[in-house]
């Protein structure tokens, strides 16, 4: 008679404990959410740091206890690779950021991690005696630092180092497979950047995250190794829902043998993939290094007491992939008149980042990259121009001898008669500069430089303006927008070009 009151009960309990785990979950992401800002590395503020920045990051480290600190290898241009070790556990976890120079948001979290692992007394410490007592954590930080030191992709040889997993012709790619052979990692973190315009599935929203369990096959096989991948995604995913809801995406997970994600999956490791996209209003990504340094030592958790095998990996499919493009800008339904005829089409404006100073920073280009019908895609920003004619703007008669003369000019004036472009003259002294920026809202032409003839289309500048009944409502210079009723001049960069 007992039996069929046990069972249920048991059950009844079992549901419980996954309740009551996935709650300890989510509080516990929560927490270190919280904690994110008494550990962030305030040597890392901005993303185009480079490697020396982060070396004394790591040379502080050495002779610490809790870390064993050794050089790897050397990038092709001879720069140094460290690796840090910590922890003494069982389960052997290698995480590397920044294979691609441009992609350094999980490099920051990794220094906030580090210090994270130094702090006592905040109610964390029974999470790093868990941590460190069950894992190995060997984070190999910047592994391509001379395309970090130009603010690139590709390494010094112009070598994509995760298309270079199977030829292993650059140095980068030797070191990590080295490390996969010498240390068989139970699990990989491969730590990147995505562009911040894909959208998280059909939706408006750009993807802040995205994940991937990479595929070791063609036949995209799920065997045990990477359905723990895809068990620690959506574990990561769930505890990232709460801020940055409808944001998170998965990459298509078609197989590519050159990669190493691909192949570290196929070599035994479960390997996940995580790659920081884009968040408006977060241009520098500390929003986005706050959700990494939550959902990675989430993900660390998972792993030392083996919790993730609870997760269902089939919600790993429920993940929307990565969708469209979303542009910085969109302007709907312009009117365009073009020899003697009037038909409406939407504007896709991309504001690109041009670095300076060395790859130390970065100004603002603007190019239209679409032009037709763009009803699926969205805007970032979006203008609704419609009953509104879009022209180009007229040159200002008079040049100027340089670009703080031109920043005295009230630009408003000037926009409101319809004047975007300015020149400079033939003798100024910004003559030898390339392209380059200006906070004033206009586009300033260089000597020799011509603003573009007829209306603004595809693979222009996107400076134009937009008419209502023979009145400049909106000025669109550098692909900025200047509502000429509500002006603010504090928006926008202006361009040399
Ligand atoms: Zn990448």
């Amino acid at each position: 008679m007992t039996r069929p009151i046990i069972l249920p009960l048991f059950f009844l309990l079992i549901t419980l404990i996954t309740v009551d785990s996935q709650a300890q979950t989510k509080d516990l992401a929560d927490r270190l959410f919280k904690v994110h800002e008494t550990y962030r590395e305030a040597v890392l503020t901005q993303r185009r740091f480079k490697q020396k920045d982060i070396l004394p990051l790591i040379s502080r480290r050495q002779g610490n206890a809790l870390y064993q600190i050794e050089k790897v290898g050397d990038s092709f241009e001879g720069r140094g690779i460290q690796m840090i070790k910590v922890g003494n556990g069982k389960k052997k976890v290698l995480l590397w950021t920044q294979m691609h120079g441009d992609e350094p948001t999980a490099t920051m979290a990794s220094f906030d991690i580090f210090n994270f692992l130094e702090g006592k007394n905040d109610g964390f410490d029974e999470l790093r005696r868990k941590l460190l007592d069950n894992t190995t954590l060997y984070f190999v930080p910047m592994l391509n630092p001379d395309g970090a030191e130009r603010y690139q992709r590709r390494t010094a040889q112009g070598i994509d180092m995760n298309r270079d997993a199977a030829a292993r012709q650059t140095p980068e790619a030797q070191i990590l497979k080295g490390l996969v052979d010498r240390l068989k990692p139970d699990y990989g973190f491969n730590l990147h950047d995505q562009s911040p315009r894909y959208s998280a599935g059909r939706s408006a929203k750009v993807a802040t995250i995205s994940f991937l369990a990479t595929s070791y096959d063609y036949e995209l096989s799920v065997n045990d190794v990477r359905q723990r991948s895809m068990q620690l995604i959506v574990g990561m995913n769930k505890v990232l829902q709460k801020y940055i809801p409808g944001q998170v995406a998965r990459y298509a997970d078609d197989h590519e043998p050159r990669g190493f994600g691909d192949n570290v999956q196929k070599w035994g490791t479960t390997l996940v993939l995580i790659e920081s996209g884009g968040y408006v209003g977060d241009p520098e990504k500390q929003y986005i290094r706050q959700l990494n340094f939550m959902a990675i030592l989430s993900a660390l958790d998972k792993i030392a007491d083996n919790s993730l095998t609870k997760e269902n990996r089939e919600e790993y499919y429920d993940i929307p992939e990565n969708g469209r493009w979303v542009y910085d800008l969109v302007v709907r339904n312009a009117t365009v008149r073009q020899a003697g005829k009037s038909f409406t089409t939407d504007l896709g404006i991309n504001r690109n980042e041009v670095s300076y100073a060395n790859a130390t920073k970065f100004f603002y280009y603007s190019k239209i990259e679409d032009f037709g019908d763009l009803h699926p895609q969205f805007g970032s920003q979006e203008v609704d121009a419609t009953g509104l004619t879009i022209e180009k703007g007229k040159v200002y008669p008079t040049a100027f001898r340089n670009v703080s003369e031109i920043s005295k000019l009230n630009a408003l004036n000037l926009l409101k008669e319809g004047y975007t472009y300015v020149r400079l003259a033939a003798d100024s002294n910004t003559r030898a500069l390339g392209l380059y920026f200006t906070t004033t809202p206009l586009h300033i032409l260089r000597s020799g430089q011509t603003a573009p003839s007829g209306t603004p289309g595809l693979g222009n500048t996107a400076t134009f303006i937009l008419k209502k009944a023979g009145k400049v409502k909106y000025a669109v210079i550098n692909g900025f927008v200047h509502d000429l009723d509500d002006f603010n001049t504090e928006k926008g960069q202006g361009i040399v070009e």
